[in-house]
């Protein structure tokens, strides 16, 4: 029988400041099959959008994306921050609360024309993710779907990435 995969998520009150609720996907990593119900969901999702490679950003857009490539048997590659990938990069940068991050992919990470899923724990105000499908787009990769396994509904992330398809396994 499935799970209720929100049996499998844990919600910290007041994490990392004060009046956020922090919403932790440990609980179903650390359950296998809890882990695997939501990996076959996103697999099921990416099948049915002829996926040939997945991009995540770091560090729990692997934790997602790793899983769905090797049970799809197609590529993952990172998307990392500043100082973590060796060769050439492109580079995109995101706003925070505070300032700005930037995320890097490798120049050869994506071939032009190459049908992409780019995949995080969870989409907030939707900045890390916008920023992972720019760097898709820089190489010339189609993304043809995005996958979370959380969405958080009241940060409207879902309107910064409309042009785009998305699966997310469970809102709050
Ligand atoms: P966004 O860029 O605002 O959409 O924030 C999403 C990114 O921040 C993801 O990479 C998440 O891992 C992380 N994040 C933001 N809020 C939470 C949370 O409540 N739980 C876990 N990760 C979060």
């Amino acid at each position: 029988m499935a799970l209720d995969l929100h049996d499998y998520v844990a919600s910290i009150p007041d994490y990392p400041e004060k009046g956020v609720i922090f919403r932790d996907i440990s609980p179903l990593m650390g359950d296998g099959k809890a882990y695997k119900q939501a990996t076959n969901q996103i697999v099921d999702y990416a099948r049915g959008k002829g996926v040939q490679m997945i991009v995540g950003p770091e560090a729990r857009g692997f934790i997602v994306g790793c899983p769905v490539a090797y049970e799809l048997g197609i590529g993952f590659a990172p998307a990392r921050k500043k100082g973590k990938l060796p060769r050439e990069t492109v580079k995109a940068t995101y706003s925070l609360e505070y300032g700005t991050s930037s995320l890097y992919l490798h120049k050869d990470a994506v071939k032009p024309g190459q049908r992409v899923l780019v995949t995080d724990d969870l989409l907030a105000t939707g900045g890390t993710i916008s920023a992972t499908i720019d760097l898709v787009e820089k190489l010339g990769g189609i993304v043809v779907g995005t996958a979370f396994i959380i969405e958080l509904k009241d940060l409207h992330g879902r309107e910064k990435i409309k042009d785009y398809d998305m699966l997310s396994l469970m809102q709050y």
